[in-house]
């Protein structure tokens, strides 16, 4: 029974952690590459894409620094309203180019309207959002954002983290005209941490031809040169591979459909209990996320003792972040949570509350 309700590392299915037991075999061999090839190209549903998927070894984080090495010169505009949206354009600031923001506090929703002032009034060769932040709970509305931007400067690249959201909420890459839309393992994905999943267009590679000082690790061409062998340039997390290549099998089996209502229904019935219990849902109504609900407590309410509390049966709860440490729960109904799942853990709080 997965219990862990904190947003990533997630609780991982008996079967997908036995996959990792796969004997190791050489990395360039005919067999690894098959894996390889097939885990990747069935990766693509999940972004709703008919382009290319990396299969990265590093963290979500890793994807950041990927976007703004490829993608830029020197111009990006980053989308901040939160913890993962501002490492984004430190990613950016930390590699040497020049980007500028449109912020918002922590809790609210970037709208299409501010990005496209902000586009009106300079030039960006790339523009970064984070689709799901995970810090407020706030889900930003990618695809008018997108509209926008193909609207008011076409050339802009759009490039989108979904770290913990794909999977569990429906982002159509190419319909929505994302560049590059990526995410890592050990969120909604449900596997262990340390693989990153990048799904690249044809307009992100020809823009990383004109960019200098990529870097190697995260070179976007020497990755695909690689992948057309169904290889890597570097070694890959060979055992998460072999996870995710079962992992996508088990989506497939519950149907990615299924898997998106899912945690839509999640996100419901933890907006539901809150209402009824009194608990303002932090994120305003039309922008809440999929996957993670972030509920204000009462001052009564400390969580460590919740978490001792119900440490016997296994559950956590994570705490706010940052400034809201203390003042707000972060309920993660990710990857293996099921609705029963989440009705023990609302249970739990009822009790603990009572
Ligand atoms: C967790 C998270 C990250 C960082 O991912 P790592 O895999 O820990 O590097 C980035 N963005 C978002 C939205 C996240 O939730």
């Amino acid at each position: 029974m997965p219990h862990m309700f904190v947003p990533g590392p997630v609780d991982v299915a008996e079967d997908i952690l036995q996959a990792q037991t796969h004997p190791m075999i050489p990395h360039r061999s005919k067999e690894f590459e098959e894996i390889f090839h097939r885990a990747a190209n069935k990766a693509r549903q999940l972004f709703y894409t008919d382009h290319r998927v990396f299969l990265m070894t590093n963290s979500g984080s890793g994807c950041q620094e990927a976007c703004v090495r490829n993608l830029a010169n020197e111009k990006v505009l980053s989308c901040t309203n939160g913890a993962f949206s501002n490492r984004f354009n430190k990613m950016a600031t930390s590699n040497g180019k020049k980007a500028d923001k449109v912020e918002v506090p922590l809790g609210q929703a970037i709208l299409p309207e501010m990005v496209a002032e902000a586009l009106k009034k300079d030039n960006y060769e790339l523009i970064t959002i984070v689709h799901n932040e995970t810090s407020s709970g706030v889900r930003n509305p990618v695809k008018e954002i997108a509209e926008v931007v193909h609207r008011v400067s076409p050339d802009t690249l759009i490039a989108v983290d979904a770290v913990s959201s794909l999977g569990g909420d429906k982002i159509e890459m190419d319909a929505w005209g994302i560049d590059v839309l990526f995410t890592s393992s050990q969120k909604t994905l449900a596997l262990p941490p340390g693989l990153a999943l990048c799904a690249v267009n044809d307009r992100a590679l020809k823009k990383a031809e004109t960019v200098e000082n990529r870097g190697w690790y995260f070179d976007f061409l020497l990755l695909e040169k690689h992948r057309t062998t169904n290889s890597t340039p570097n070694t890959p997390a060979m055992s998460l591979i072999f996870a995710l290549d079962k992992q996508l099998d088990r989506i497939a089996e519950e149907g990615l459909e299924n898997r998106i209502a899912r945690h839509a229904a999640m996100a419901a019935r933890s907006q539901e209990w809150a209402a009824a219990k009194g608990w303002e849902i932090f994120p305003p109504e039309g922008y809440r996320s999929r996957t993670i609900t972030v509920l204000l407590t009462p001052e009564d309410f400390v969580l460590s003792e919740f978490n001792k509390a119900v440490a016997p049966r296994g559950m956590r709860l994570a705490g706010g972040y940052g400034p809201m440490k203390n003042t707000s729960i972060r309920i993660a109904h990710m990857g293996e949570i099921h609705l029963p799942d989440l009705e023990d853990l609302l249970s739990a709080l009822d009790e603990f509350t009572a």
